[in-house]
């Protein structure tokens, strides 16, 4: 199994950060991103981050990018999973709120990506106990759907994570805390886990 590692956005980005521009999303997505791929390769597992850049690559380069990697020869396309670490906003960064919360998202449908959706929400509840977990049950499972770009066009199961919220106060001081880091990171390295260890039990 592939797994890809998407951090959202970019330096450059415009907004994306804190009302007092303090927290950027674009830094902590990589943060947390660089460590998810970092603990997945030091537990064996083929991982690799699908921007290494600090610059923000288009979504179409993304999914290029993501798609090239998925069809490699040799690899099928339930081979490859992409997860888009983001942090969510409850505004447009121009004041503060009190919003705080963990979910991902998957595009519209069942498919793959909401088996891997389920791992990660799994993994959340074990890693954020006493942080609120964010779900949306109205097609029978706790993620939320979406057509995000990057979960719309790509070949492979795709998530996309929204750890916490960049306005709430509440939210940046777990964020940012040791602690809290080192439960994001895990939350994405052992629901991975959890994911491919599932489907080397269930035939292809
Ligand atoms: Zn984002």
């Amino acid at each position: 199994m592939k797994v890809l590692i998407d951090n959202g956005h970019g330096i450059e980005t415009p907004g994306k950060r804190s009302p007092d521009g303090r927290f950027r999303e674009y830094k902590y997505n990589r943060e947390i991103a660089r460590a998810v791929v970092e603990h997945l390769q030091l537990r064996g597992y083929d991982a690799e981050l699908l921007v290494p850049e600090e610059e923000d690559i288009s979504l179409k380069e993304r999914v290029r990018r993501a798609n090239y990697l998925t069809c490699q020869i040799g690899h099928p396309v339930q081979e490859t999973i992409i997860v888009s670490i983001h942090v969510n906003a409850a505004g447009n960064g121009k004041r503060w709120y009190n919003a705080t919360g963990w979910c991902c998202y998957t595009y519209y449908g069942h498919s793959l990506s909401d088996e891997l959706a389920d791992c990660l929400y799994e993994a959340a509840r074990e890693h954020l106990p006493g942080h609120k977990i964010r779900t949306d049950f109205a097609d029978g499972d706790p993620d939320f759907e979406a057509p995000f770009y990057l979960l719309k066009y790509t070949y492979a199961a795709a998530v996309l994570t929204e750890n916490g919220f960049m306005d709430s106060q509440l939210s940046l001081a777990f964020l940012e805390s040791d602690e809290g880091k080192k439960a994001i990171i895990a939350l994405h390295v052992d629901g991975i886990e959890n994911f491919i260890i599932k489907r080397s039990h269930e035939p292809l």
